[in-house]
């Protein structure tokens, strides 16, 4: 009677842990849903290396759902790990490290191709002599491999300059001119530094680049690296903050000089050998060129009064951060309405997109069925033929038909277009060509595993 007693209470206890795996699993399962709806919203995908999972293999467990610092990038459907919100995928690769059955590879854009990369040779020099591309414009997106090929290609420029006697001096043409102070233009700057080079550095915008831009107190993951004028920095993990804390520390005990607020719009190499640099605010000349763009572009400003307030934006990197705002998106292409339509899938959030034409005439018939639908539900609000013609601290005045209209507003995302790099290489005559990154891609994914291995080793 007792042992009956004793299986009855086993039977029960087991039976409430299975309900309550399986009312977790199916909460789970329409979280993931749910986020690769939204995810859908975003049509971007992937932009640089990130998992392609071989279904054939994957078991199901779930561990790499879970280890994701960016949140759900990949979900389960159908039992087996899938890409839900590839936008937000920046390639740290620690899905393909724990997964159990080897299931996971990390590939580049399409699954194996890069799209339209520059043509680069191993020391990260274009088809053109002595310019060089480093960073996540030659393809290979994260922090680590942006800070390792601005350092390394210093070192190569630095080598030809005494290797070629090239090092007497000419008046008025510097060493080296890199263009972008993200990751690779801070590291390649301060390896010109350590190697006293007679460098110039050019930011169109803010030192720290993409890193910049990152939502507050975003946790950034890194892998151990050589920081020049530093040595090995160790961190793994860091808020945005703390990390451009950090290298400001080291760029001002460097003494690291960067011309801000001015942009590279050409460059051209002279039959002497020489590049003749032509920015918005003046001209150089160089022996050598790195180009540390990162693959965002520059985007078109509109010139109107106060759009250089902290609150107005051009690229939306997570619409999750944003709740309980007045916002105000400018534009009527694709990125503008998934933009709203992502923005005010977020709660409390009242969105309003101000377009010049009188329709949508432009975008994807997905994206129009949608915002139709938003527009009737009242979700966006949606002004035509209106322009902003001023943004204050906590409102935008509209130009809508003539009539000024003030709306109170805490964020504006202006869509206006730009020129993205590729153009800009083009022009200056960098020849591009569809590259396979997949095996470099993975083995960047191989070496970090490697590095975080060593390092726990350590300590
Ligand atoms: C949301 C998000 C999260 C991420 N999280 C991580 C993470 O946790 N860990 C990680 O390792 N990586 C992460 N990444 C990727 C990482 O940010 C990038 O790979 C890295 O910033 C690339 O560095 P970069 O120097 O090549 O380019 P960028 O950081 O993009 O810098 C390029 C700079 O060049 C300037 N520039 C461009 N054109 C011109 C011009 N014509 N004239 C003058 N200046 C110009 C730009 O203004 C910019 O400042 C993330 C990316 C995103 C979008
Ligand atoms: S590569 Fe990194 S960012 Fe992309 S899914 Fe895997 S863990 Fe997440």
């Amino acid at each position: 009677m007792d042992s009956l007693v004793s299986y009855a209470i086993a039977g029960a206890v087991l039976l409430f842990f299975v309900r309550g795996y399986l009312k977790g699993l199916k909460k789970k399962e329409a979280r993931w849903q749910a986020a690769a709806e939204k995810g859908k919203l975003f049509s971007g995908g992937p932009r640089a290396q990130h998992p392609h999972i071989d279904v054939t293999y994957c078991i199901g467990c779930q561990s790499c759902t879970t280890v994701c610092p960016e949140g759900d990038v990949l979900g389960m459907v159908g039992g087996k790990a899938a890409i839900i919100n590839g936008y937000k995928c920046v390639g740290h690769s620690l899905c393909a490290e724990v997964c159990p059955v080897g299931a996971i590879t990390m590939v580049m854009a399409t699954p194996s191709m890069g799209a339209e990369m520059p043509f680069l040779t191993p020391e990260y020099e274009t088809n053109v002599r002595n310019l060089f591309i480093v960073g996540e414009l030659g393809g290979l997106a994260l922090i680590k491999n942006a800070v390792n090929q601005g350092r390394d290609c210093i070192d190569t420029i630095a080598g030809r300059l005494t290797s070629e006697h090239a090092r007497r001096e000419i008046p008025g043409v510097c060493d080296v001119l890199i263009v972008g102070a993200g990751p690779a233009g801070i590291s390649a700057s301060l390896r010109a530094i350590e190697n006293k080079l007679n460098y110039v550095t050019i930011e169109q915008d803010q030192v720290g680049g993409t890193v910049a831009k990152f939502p507050r107190q975003k946790l950034v993951m890194t892998t151990p690296v050589e920081f020049p004028m530093y040595g090995k920095f160790k961190k793994m993990e860091l808020s945005k903050e703390s990390l451009l804390a950090f290298w400001q520390k080291v760029m001002q005990r460097a003494d690291f000089q960067v011309r801000s607020g001015e942009k590279v719009e050409d460059i051209q190499r002279g039959p002497d050998g020489l590049f003749s640099i032509v920015t918005s605010k003046a001209q150089y000349r160089s022996r050598a060129v790195v180009l540390a763009l990162g693959k965002t572009g520059t985007p078109r400003k509109l010139g109107v009064p106060g759009e250089d307030l902290p609150k107005v934006m051009y690229r939306l990197i997570e619409a999750d951060h944003y709740v309980y705002k007045k916002i105000l998106i400018v534009g009527g292409g694709d990125s503008a309405v998934e933009a709203a339509m992502g923005l005010a899938n977020q709660v409390g959030n009242l969105v309003t997109l101000s377009y010049r034409q009188d329709s949508f005439a432009r975008i994807k018939a997905r994206n129009l069925e949608r915002i139709e639908k938003c527009m009737r539900s009242g979700k966006v609000k949606v002004i035509f033929n209106s322009k902003p013609i001023e943004f204050r601290q906590d409102a935008v005045i509209l130009d809508v038909k003539g009539e000024r209209h003030e709306i109170t507003n805490d964020f504006v995302w202006i869509f206006a277009g730009g020129s993205p790099p590729n153009d800009f290489l083009k022009k200056i005559g960098v020849q591009l060509g569809t590259r396979d990154l997949t095996l470099e891609a993975h083995h960047e994914a191989q070496e970090a595993t490697a590095g975080k291995k060593e390092l726990a080793s350590i300590s």
